[in-house]
């Protein structure tokens, strides 16, 4: 009898073998879309990352986002880093900022911008402004290798749509074809569009905006259409065929908004305009609403072709609202109750929205206040892959948070660090030359310029206004030697003081000198 059932047993497993079949209990990994927002805001949202609605989450109409919240768990502690290269190269490779050095924003290959080199007071260390590489040789550039590449190895068809930002002008990972994507939609080196309007044919044509004018969608050009629509019907073109052969799919889908230029997405702009809002606000709403409206066509195409049980779902952002520039209304205030922007290490620069959806795992409508950054993405995409040991050239500061997504509580406070040894070009509250670490509930910001600490207890003060350094000794010694560890693990380049020529020492060392 025995016998008869294992000879029974290897003969399906022999005919399986010679079907080229998986073993039944092979599931095929789940498909992963990963919707990417650039400059959108904590507030920036009908659905409130705060404790409270704000006025701000009734500005705003984002009815897809409060689905996709509703589907599954809102992070109301997630964090990029203050400027869209950084994010973006720690989100495709692991690594912490201070690690890859891509610290500030690239496009031009080889040299240290104007505002970096005219800074009055500092001179900033030659980070890695070529970006991202996959092989050696390439100067000036963190060499890894890519979270799209490993996907790909191991099955995955991989997409990325709209805003690329991984390599100067000239270098391969310009082109997302170089870090393992199968197929670019739209990318390129810049980090923006020269516009937005298929009338424009999104900046192509024009000869002062070559570098910004959005490559490969020729076929709206001339025509009535936003970017953001564009990139999402040439997206759904292009990923029917892969739903169709039944084939699991990475989809990077990489919005060119919400960054500046402020454009209105006609769709979109009346409501706005008739809530008397200021028209740069009105502009920025509409884009919004436009990004939102993306999100739900995803949503709804996953849903039509039957995939809704095996698709992940992530809602992230690469930095913090924009409000040093372009907006309308008051400098520095878009975030609010959040401090600052874009660009700042105050917590408007750096917290972002935060959702995901993971079929079967994550419990519907629920929140989750556990501090996480930009670099977890990678570690968490392979484990959602099934990728258990990934070979990668680089060291991987990232933790996985898919225990978060189960709703598993970590055993310990996990520090996260940020560090900007540059300049961004506007001017404002956080903005400039910084290392930060926040723990728990407290967070040390310590600025380079004139090496001052701010400590704030977030829990209590998420304005960020009540400074503890002084009062707080203790605690500002225990994150100094916390932050100066990091930054000396990952060997950060730190800038020097113009003045004396010398090195920005480490914030430990700047405390010894006396508070
Ligand atoms: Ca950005």
């Amino acid at each position: 009898m025995f016998r008869t059932k294992l000879l029974a047993r290897l003969g399906l497993v022999f005919l399986g073998f010679l079907l080229g079949c998986k073993s039944p209990d092979t599931a095929p990994p789940p498909n992963i879309l990963l919707f990417f927002v650039d400059d959108l805001g904590w507030q920036d949202t009908s659905v409130p990352f705060w404790n409270q609605k704000t006025p701000l989450n009734q500005r705003y109409h984002t009815p897809n986002m409060e689905r996709l919240s509703a589907m599954g768990v809102k992070f109301t502690n997630a964090y990029s880093t203050p400027v869209c290269s950084p994010s973006r190269i720690s989100l495709m490779t692991g690594m912490n900022a201070a690690r890859h050095r891509v610290t500030n924003w690239t496009l031009q290959p080889d040299i240290l911008q104007p505002m970096e080199t005219n800074h009055p007071n500092l001179e900033f260390p030659m980070w890695n402004v070529n970006g991202l590489a996959t092989q050696e040789g390439i100067p000036h550039a963190a060499l890894a290798t890519p979270l799209p590449q490993l996907l790909k190895e191991s099955g995955y068809t991989t997409l990325h749509v709209g805003k690329g930002h991984f390599g100067a002008l000239g270098y391969p990972s310009a082109n997302p074809e170089h870090i393992g994507f199968d197929i670019n939609i739209a990318g390129h080196a810049a980090g923006a569009p020269s516009s937005y309007l298929g009338l424009d044919n999104f900046g192509n044509g024009n000869p002062k905006q070559t570098i910004w004018a959005v490559p490969g969608l020729e076929a709206y050009h001339g025509k009535d259409i936003f970017l953001t629509e564009a990139l999402t019907q040439e997206t759904l073109k292009s990923l029917q065929p892969i739903v169709d052969q039944k084939q699991p799919f990475f989809l990077y889908f990489s919005l060119y908004g919400v960054h500046a230029p402020l454009m209105a997405d006609q769709r979109f702009i009346d409501r706005y305009q008739a809530a008397n809002l200021d028209p740069e606000e009105a502009k920025y709403a509409s884009m919004i609403e436009s990004m939102d409206h993306a999100l739900g066509r995803l949503l709804d195409f996953i849903n039509e072709n039957g995939i809704a049980e095996h698709t992940i779902v992530l809602f992230m952002s690469d930095n913090g609202g924009l409000s040093a520039v372009a907006r309308g209304g008051e400098k520095h205030t878009h975030n609010a109750p959040l401090k600052s922007g874009k660009g700042s290490i105050y917590e408007g620069g750096i917290r972002v929205p935060m959702l995901a959806y993971w079929p079967g795992l994550t419990s519907s409508n629920t929140s989750n206040d556990q501090p996480i950054i930009i670099e977890d993405f990678f570690p968490t995409l392979l484990e959602m892959a099934a990728i258990k040991t990934p070979k990668t050239i680089q060291k991987i500061d990232g933790k996985s948070f898919v225990g978060l997504l189960k709703n598993e509580t970590p055993s310990s406070e996990r520090p996260l660090f940020w560090h900007y040894p540059n300049a961004w070009g506007p001017k404002g509250p956080g903005i400039g030359s910084y290392s930060a670490v926040r723990k728990g509930d407290w967070k040390l910001i310590y600025f380079h310029e004139d090496q001052r600490f701010e400590l704030y207890n977030l829990a209590l003060d998420i304005g960020e206004e009540e400074n503890r350094s002084l009062d707080d000794q203790e605690k500002t010694l225990e994150l100094a030697q916390l932050l100066t560890d990091h930054l000396k693990s990952t060997n950060a380049q730190m800038p020097r003081l113009k003045r004396t020529g010398e090195q920005v020492p480490h914030p430990i060392d700047a405390i010894s000198s006396g508070f």
